[in-house]
């Protein structure tokens, strides 16, 4: 993808404005980078709609770097879908014993994440939890969760041989309000395929329980499949949270976009392996990165930037190697260290100036500063911020007057403003080479 978008973004950023044209051919590399990913056709079309009416909108407010935007928005808004608006920030275990249900497909890693919550809301928020396995089909899956439990240091509710789910799900219930537990947690049994037997069971399951939290658990891996799977359990049973599993695996993860545009339910954890601490939170950033190989992305986007900084940086160079500075210059230089957030980075990079860059740190010179220097120096006619030496007491006051500040503090400016300019003349008679040896100190 990084090469094939590469390419027309590298169009783009040679270009002063976005056009129609430019972003639909962007939009072709993106919307087969989704579905590569597994996104679904119907999502992959929304998607792709929503992210161009954005870049064709935006290109036209903001044209410093298109390409670079088409890349944000795209990002921007990935990550928008992934996280929604409403999805909660944690689990709602407020009133104990809160019960929490897991369902899903068999397979899909439901006792294997049971566990690996039950240990992290052991861990991380001290809850006392209670495990239970309803899957009765298979009496290994009971034994599973139990040594689970032992291994996490996490209590399980004791086999009875012979009873059913509905029994084990009131036996939990009754036991995690007598033992004083938090949380208790109920691991069901699944299918391979969804049918009405397994449906009726979670529902009456679910009914005894009244869970405060029903995390459906899906194998990230299975794509459009997995869709399926949430959006049908969703409708039988209500799922608050989606669990995506084998996120560690070559799947693209295009699974948890998909899911959330579908079904509009929140991913809240992912499985990152088969061990009892891979699991983590949803982090939509890197479920974005992920779908849209985004490392080549950010990439491209630093280099653009770069780009344009050197392009900038040159410009200025060709100006201070003749020995010029005036006020258009250091307006540039506080602009480009308010947009870099710091001294150092950009006079550093200058000849001569990393001294000076010192010097202004110590001076206190921070962002609220360099905003009032800039509004003293907008305050400047063109001429006067063309030839600064044509400032003389009444304009200086009516400058200082025009930013609303004193002109002491416009004194300090032209100070600064000379001192930079002497420097750029001294330099510039090193010659060339000196230079270049004073830029790399
Ligand atoms: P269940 O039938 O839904 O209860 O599924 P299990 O919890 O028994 O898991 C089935 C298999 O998937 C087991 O071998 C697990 O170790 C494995 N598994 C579960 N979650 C993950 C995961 O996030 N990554 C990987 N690689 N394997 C997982
Ligand atoms: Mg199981």
């Amino acid at each position: 993808l990084s090469d094939r978008l590469g390419g027309v973004f590298d169009r783009l950023t040679r270009q002063g404005a976005l056009t129609e044209d430019d972003v639909t051919a962007a939009m072709r590399e993106v919307r087969q980078a989704l579905l590569d990913a597994d996104v679904s056709l119907p999502v992959v079309r929304s998607f792709v709609r929503a992210v161009t009416a954005k870049a064709t909108g935006a290109a036209v407010t903001k044209s410093i770097s298109p390409g670079q935007q088409v890349v944000k928005i795209v990002h921007d808004e990935l990550i928008a879908m992934l996280r929604g608006e409403d999805a909660p920030e944690t689990l709602r275990i407020d009133t104990p014993p809160a019960p929490i249900l897991m369902v899903g497909l068999q397979g899909s890693g439901k006792t294997t994440t049971t566990a690996k919550l039950a240990r992290r809301l052991k861990e991380r928020d001290r809850k006392r939890v209670l495990l239970a396995s309803l899957d009765t089909n298979r009496p290994a899956a009971m034994e599973q969760l139990a040594i689970l439990g032992r291994q996490i240091g996490v209590d399980t509710l004791p086999i009875v041989p012979g009873e059913n789910a509905l029994a084990i799900a009131r036996r939990a219930k009754q036991q995690a309000s007598l033992g004083g537990y938090d949380v208790y947690m109920l691991d069901t049994a699944g299918r391979l395929h969804i049918d009405q037997a397994l449906m009726d069971e979670v529902q009456q399951v679910r009914d005894v329980a009244n869970p405060r939290e029903t995390l459906l658990v899906v194998d990230g891996l299975t794509g459009q499949d997995a869709v399926n799977v949430a959006t049908e359990f969703d409708a039988k049973v209500g799922v608050t949270g989606v669990v995506l599993t084998r996120m560690d695996g070559d799947g693209r993860g295009g699974a948890a976009l998909s899911m959330r545009a579908v079904t509009g339910k929140p991913i809240r954890f992912v499985g990152l392996g088969e061990k009892m601490d891979a699991l983590e939170t949803f982090d939509a950033e890197r479920i974005a990165g992920r779908i849209l190989g985004m490392g080549d992305i950010v990439a491209l986007v630093e280099k653009a930037q770069a780009t344009l900084e050197i392009e900038q940086a040159e410009r200025m160079m060709k100006r201070f190697a003749k020995g010029l500075f005036n006020m258009n210059d250091l307006r540039g230089q506080l602009e480009q260290m308010q947009k870099m957030g710091g001294m150092q980075s950009i006079m550093g990079m200058m000849p001569g100036m990393g001294k000076m860059a010192k010097q202004a740190e110590a001076a206190g010179i921070d962002d609220r500063m360099i905003r009032r220097q800039i509004a003293l120096i907008n305050s400047m006619t063109k001429k006067e911020r063309a030839n600064p030496d044509l400032l003389q007491a009444s304009r200086k006051r009516r400058i200082a007057a025009g930013a609303g500040m004193d002109v002491a503090e416009l004194n300090k400016l032209l100070k600064m403003q000379k001192q930079m300019a002497d420097t750029m003349k001294k330099v510039s008679k090193m010659g060339k080479g000196a230079m270049l040896k004073q830029a790399m100190r």
